[in-house]
């Protein structure tokens, strides 16, 4: 008897977390609603550099959403719960009317990130038959292994037009998910982001520092671009650099921002290096 009551007790209490977790899938999800009504999310953005020019390449959108309370909710929040709902498609579609608007104040490209959905369905192929006006040579998409592909063939025919029209298409957080190699092999990606989760072991000498010496060296073998994520300190930028990284995107440089802090980074930026320059040349 105990044990049935134990049971009893047990699977209601379960029926209560997940009616709970249920609950707040469904709030959630009206207030992403709201949100998307009300034009509340707003890409900022993290530029990458080159450490062999010191100029600024590129940057990578990260959406942030923008409570009416003022709060800034961050993706790892809300992104998740989008991807599950499918909200995640008209976000990006908002996302990206705004990226076309500021792509002519942004220096070099501008990355996306996507979910397998875009692909599967040819979303971002109609969208660029649809903004025929952006500067999309400017533009690059990034996929993450997080979830898996289920439409190879379909989403094959989409990266070779994102390849064709587009900057490139980069496959993101790479060594942390389970496609890893195999979507390199079946899928036109021409940049690997290397997650920050290796980036952080540089100098650790262990076996996970062993992980990312591999990673570099399948990169330089395979001819992929490489672009280190979440470099924090000089020390990992020289190490990176030192191998053959040279693009750097992390706190090192800057947090993402919105455009107009964005703009203020580029003329700070520019001009350390100018002055940095000038030295050079007079004491040469
Ligand atoms: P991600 O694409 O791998 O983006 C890099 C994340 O690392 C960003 O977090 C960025 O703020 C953070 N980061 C960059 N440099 C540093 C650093 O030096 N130190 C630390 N501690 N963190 C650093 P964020 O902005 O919170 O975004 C988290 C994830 O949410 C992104 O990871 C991406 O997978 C997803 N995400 C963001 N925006 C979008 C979007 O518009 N669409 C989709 N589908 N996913 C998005
Ligand atoms: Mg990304
Ligand atoms: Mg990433
Ligand atoms: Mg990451």
């Amino acid at each position: 008897l105990n044990l049935v009551c134990l049971s009893l007790v047990l699977s209601s209490l379960g029926a209560i977390f997940y009616w709970q977790w249920q609950q707040r899938r469904v709030s959630l999800e009206s207030m992403l609603v709201n949100g998307l009504k009300n034009s509340e999310f707003t890409p900022f953005y993290q530029p990458i550099i080159d450490t062999r020019s010191h100029q600024i390449v590129g940057q990578e959108m990260l959406v942030r959403w923008r409570r009416s309370d003022g709060n800034l909710v961050l993706p790892n929040q809300f992104i998740p719960y989008a991807e599950d709902s499918g909200l995640i498609i008209p976000i990006t579609e908002s996302t990206l009317a705004q990226v076309k608007r500021d792509i002519p104040k942004l220096l070099g490209w501008i990355s996306v990130n996507i979910v397998a959905e875009h692909l599967e369905k040819g979303l971002l192929s109609q969208w660029l038959d649809r903004n025929e006006s952006c500067d999309t040579q400017r533009l690059c998409f990034e996929l993450t292994e997080r979830k898996p592909i289920e439409n190879f063939d379909k989403a094959i025919i989409e990266i070779e037009r994102l390849v064709f029209q587009c900057q490139g298409f980069k496959l993101d957080d790479f060594g942390t998910g389970f496609g890893g190699f195999s979507y390199l092999q079946k899928l036109g990606f021409n940049c690997i982001k290397i997650d920050k989760m290796f980036i952080d072991t540089i100098g650790t000498d262990d076996l996970k520092a062993g992980v990312l010496k591999s990673i570099i060296a399948f990169g330089h073998e395979s001819k992929m671009e490489m672009i280190a994520e979440g470099v924090e300190t000089q020390i990992q930028a020289d190490y990176l650099s030192e191998r053959g990284v040279y693009l750097h995107q992390g706190y090192l440089y800057s947090q993402p921002v919105g455009l107009d802090e964005l703009l203020h980074f580029y003329d700070r930026y520019l001009n350390k290096e100018k002055a940095h320059e000038a030295s050079h040349k007079a004491s040469s």
